[in-house]
């Protein structure tokens, strides 16, 4: 069977499924009232109710797909989830023993199973893992919960496969054997997508329900620079696959020969070239590819994978080992983008309706000032171990850059008390990410030391398409003129105080726009090590001029991108 996705991350890979294995919840017992009753039944039958809507509708879509021998396992859940000994009795227990619909549900969920185990017969054996797998689908239902990966026991060669993997899976994945991975649903500029580029992990996804259809053990081929999927493969689409892992990586190299040139256009213009990088460990693939500093260090990362805050030695250390290994080049930290799709367990976040336009970023630090606190004092001892940038995520008006430095300057007072040493003169740059700051470039570049344009925000928050959601993908629209006409705006309102300008966000990897970026004025690409020397032939062989005259048709409408 042949899938076509959307590429995710270059690469192929050739190997086995390996479906994903969630961590089992962790059920806790907990008395309810007698008047709270009622509302914990609603509960449960609202969860089994929402996994039932959820079966039908990918039975629906497998339906459609599939032969009827395969979609039948659908009618199996279905006639579980109406189950009296699973339905009926779970609610007997909340009411007899007074427990919340969590506690209840799994003792009786693990009463079934055990039933099934004792079975004499493979098929039926084989039917406690669909009801447990189903019971797992109730259970987040119920417990509002997206679960975590386990890890741990993956075969070689693997190729994971899931509805959806968070980025901290994805960087926990080349440790793990896994190759590539492909998932239902996600977005291109979404950060498990960009985790998966900077660790060169091949991947592909809005393969739909292609999670319910793959088998375990199953081979499989992804070409993630296609966007194409392939299950049981016959040997000679292997041994052709074999010859393009091969082209791909001899093409890699070639490339890898302008790492040490200069990216000047034909005309003798020089860009900053420059690795956004998301741990510490990444700073060797980024010189190796020819990075000339660091233009962006997600270092939200560190408060990812890591189940306690991050002190401020532990911080200091790391910021200064990254500087360290980069001199004499720049490296710009990036204070923690939290919230929204990146979250950490030691930052507990209050439920939002809408968490990519709430509580997240430079808006969360501020909320939280002590752990903002620790991390610009972390940063600011650094700073005097390299050539270190502090650069504040999410900035949507003035008044917000402008607080950022008074916090850093109470911070430096305290150093200066304490005698720790720091770089008094430390820049401090804003990302323009959300309109509002890049249609007020000109004041905020006259606060901040320099700017960074993050598209892969500034896009969905001016084309109103969330980054992470495929199905919207054709309105997150990288080549549009509007989009092209707030750029030119941020730089040239940049230039006009003297500041410089970064572009960070995925379109500066991305070969299709390094010519108009180039003509608007750009100083600095910053992307996935990877893109580097693919980007920096483009520069080479390009005339800055040209890309001038194409920038300002482009803007003007009179000519495509
Ligand atoms: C961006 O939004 O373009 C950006 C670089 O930040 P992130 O992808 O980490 O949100
Ligand atoms: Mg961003």
């Amino acid at each position: 069977m042949v899938y076509k996705g959307m590429a995710l991350s270059p690469g192929i890979a050739i190997g086995r499924v390996y479906p994903l294995k969630r961590a089992a919840h962790k059920v806790h017992r907990r008395s309810v009232l007698p008047n709270e009753v009622k509302r914990e039944i609603s509960r449960f039958r609202k969860a089994v109710d929402d996994t039932r809507k959820e079966m039908i509708s990918v039975e629906d879509k497998v339906k459609k797909a599939l032969s009827s021998k395969k979609s039948s396992i659908f009618e199996g859940y279905r006639l579980f989830l109406e189950d009296k000994m699973l339905i009926n009795e779970t609610e007997t227990l909340i009411k007899d023993q007074r427990v919340n619909a969590e506690f209840a549900f799994s003792m009786q969920l693990n009463k079934i199973i055990m039933e099934f185990k004792k079975i004499k017969n493979d098929y039926l054996k084989e039917r406690a893992r669909d009801v447990s797998e189903l019971g797992r689908r109730v259970m987040s239902h119920l417990m509002d919960m997206d679960d975590k990966v386990l890890w741990g026991d993956i075969p070689p060669d693997s190729v994971l496969v899931a509805y959806n993997i968070t980025p901290s899976d994805t960087a926990h994945m080349k440790s793990n054997n896994i190759r590539a991975f492909v998932t239902d649903t996600g977005g291109k500029t979404s950060h498990t997508a960009i985790v998966a580029r900077a660790l060169e992990i091949p991947a592909v996804t809005g393969l739909r329900d292609f999670s319910v259809i793959a088998e375990a053990g199953q081979d499989i081929i992804v070409d993630g620079e296609n966007g194409i999927v392939i299950t049981d493969p016959d040997e000679e689409t292997v041994i052709n696959y074999k010859r393009e892992r091969k082209r791909y990586q001899d093409e890699q190299h070639s490339l890898q020969k302008l790492m040490d040139l200069p990216a000047v256009s034909t005309d003798g213009v020089t860009f900053g070239i420059e690795a956004n990088i998301e741990i510490a460990e990444e700073i060797a693939t980024a010189l190796a590819y020819g990075a000339e500093g660091i233009g962006l260090y997600r270092s939200e990362y560190m408060f990812i994978n890591s189940e306690t805050l991050p002190g401020e030695e532990e911080q200091y250390a790391q910021y200064k080992t990254v500087c360290e290994k980069m001199l004499p080049y720049p490296v710009t930290i990036r204070t923690i983008d939290l919230g929204a799709d990146k979250l950490s367990d030691a930052v507990k976040l209050p439920p939002e309706q809408n968490p990519m336009m709430g509580l997240r970023s430079i808006r969360l630090c501020f909320k939280i000032p002590e752990i903002f606190k620790t991390q610009i004092r972390a940063l600011l001892r650094a700073s005097a171990a390299g050539n270190l940038k502090i650069m504040i995520p999410m900035i949507t008006n003035v008044s917000e850059i402008k607080k950022v430095k008074m916090i850093i300057s109470e911070a430096k007072r305290e150093l200066e008390k304490e005698g720790a040493p720091f770089n008094a003169r430390v820049e401090v740059g804003a990302m323009i990410e959300v309109p509002a700051a890049a249609v007020a470039a000109d004041l905020i570049a006259e606060e901040a030391d320099f700017l960074s344009i993050g598209t892969n925000d500034l896009i969905q928050y001016t084309f109103a398409a969330d980054r992470m959601n495929e199905n919207v993908d054709y309105v997150y629209e990288q080549g549009n003129p509007s989009l092209m006409r707030l750029i030119k705006f941020v730089i040239d309102s940049a230039h006009q105080k003297q500041k410089s300008v970064a572009l960070c966000g995925e379109m500066a990897s991305d070969p299709a726009f390094t010519k108009i970026l180039m003509g608007l004025g750009l100083d600095t690409f910053s992307m996935s090590a990877i893109a580097i020397p693919k980007i920096k032939k483009i520069i080479r062989t390009t005339s800055a001029r040209e890309a001038k005259d194409f920038a300002d048709k482009f803007i003007a409408g009179s000519c495509s991108q």
